[in-house]
């Protein structure tokens, strides 16, 4: 590692904050010796704020059906091949009430933007799972909506939004999106939702097609400033029926590198070892928790939905229907010194 490199990593652990040009000059000098140093400052982070509990989350992938065409995801409307299926109300509690006997205090409603699933059905949804679990947090991630919209849901009991910026520059957005998503859309959602209370969370893929160390300094100026409370990275693995089927996956381990350099920045950060990240690597969920990350969202959505949620190929979807998978992932973690927590784990971030 050059003396630059482990000096600017340095300052990120003093001051939590660099330039645009330090962040690009850290992941152009990765190497072996800088990732190891960011693993090992990122842990001594995340251990003095949040010990060695790892906080899971239930996901519930609700639908597969999309009205919108983004160039990387399985789900686009336009793949006329992805398998569609979405869950009843009644399903997704149902999913909720096994999450909470097994020790799930947050569940994670997400879908493609399905318009079966209303306003006012979602508000409907969000205050029935409040209202039969109280001591639980909903977090949405359910697409770019209206102020009003997110407002309607916040009002209904929801407590987090999920809402991935993809990338924080408006030229590499372009390439990855139709011409009717913007970036300056999707950021105004991420205010608006800030503004009216959730515990937001932005995030990115990591190796997207066209992407460059360039596109990711941006990202983490971005997320520098706007402090989300939480941020989801996993790497672009392509989908063989989407436009970008040829290009390359994107670097587990430059993932895990960004981890460190995210935990460092904003130490009270809620960070999942992602699927994708677990899908592209065996041991992506450990070096995931290991670089920094905090948080792991096993599968809740019933069995034979989660094959047809297929965002890229390869999916590989730890399921928490049964005590006997949970106790796999506990002793997994337990093996790495963590210990999963009974804790709806929200963020600490004032
Ligand atoms: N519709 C909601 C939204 O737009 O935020 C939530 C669902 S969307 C499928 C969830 C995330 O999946 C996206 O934000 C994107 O970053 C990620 N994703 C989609 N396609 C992917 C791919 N091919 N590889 C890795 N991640 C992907």
């Amino acid at each position: 590692m050059t003396s630059k490199v482990q000096s600017l990593i340095d300052t990120l652990c003093e001051t939590h904050s660099l330039s645009e040009e330090q962040y690009a000059q850290i992941l152009r000098g990765r190497t072996q010796e800088a990732q190891d140093c960011l693993t090992q400052r990122a842990a001594q982070v995340r251990s003095k704020v949040y010990g060695n509990g790892i906080f899971i989350r239930g996901l519930i992938e609700i639908s597969s059906f999309c009205k919108n065409d983004c160039l990387y995801c399985g789900l686009r409307r336009s793949n006329g091949r992805a398998e569609r299926y979405r869950l009843s109300p009644e399903e997704i509690a149902e999913c909720c009430k096994t999450g909470y006997e097994l020790g799930f205090r947050t569940f994670v409603l997400q879908g493609g933007e399905d318009s079966w699933f209303t306003d006012e059905r979602v508000a409907r949804i969000v205050s029935d799972i409040k209202q039969m679990l109280p001591d639980c947090a909903v977090t949405l991630s359910l697409g770019e909506k209206s102020r009003e919209t997110y407002q309607l849901w916040f009002d209904a009991g929801a407590d987090r939004y999920l809402l991935r910026h993809e990338t924080a520059d408006a030229q590499h957005y372009a390439r990855l999106h139709p011409s009717e998503l913007s970036l300056e859309n999707r950021l105004r959602c991420l205010s608006d939702l800030r503004d009216i209370g959730y515990q937001t969370g932005c995030g990115f893929m990591v190796g997207s097609p066209f992407q460059t160390p360039e596109c990711l300094a941006k990202d983490l100026c971005f997320i520098e400033k706007f402090r989300p409370h939480m941020v989801g990275i996993g790497p672009f693995i392509p989908h063989k029926d989407t436009p970008f089927a040829q290009y390359p996956a994107g670097s587990a381990q430059l993932t895990v590198y960004l981890m460190s350099i995210l935990r460092l920045m904003l130490p009270e950060v809620l960070l999942p070892a992602t699927t994708a990240l677990n899908s592209i690597d065996p041991y992506g969920r450990e070096q995931g928790i290991l670089a920094g990350g905090n948080v792991l969202m096993p599968n809740l959505s019933p069995e034979d939905v989660r094959k047809k949620y297929l965002l890229y190929n390869g999916k590989k979807s730890t399921g928490a229907e049964s005590a006997q998978s949970l106790d796999a992932l506990r002793g997994q973690m337990r093996r790495i010194g963590f210990e999963l927590v009974v804790d709806r784990g929200d963020s600490k971030l004032k």
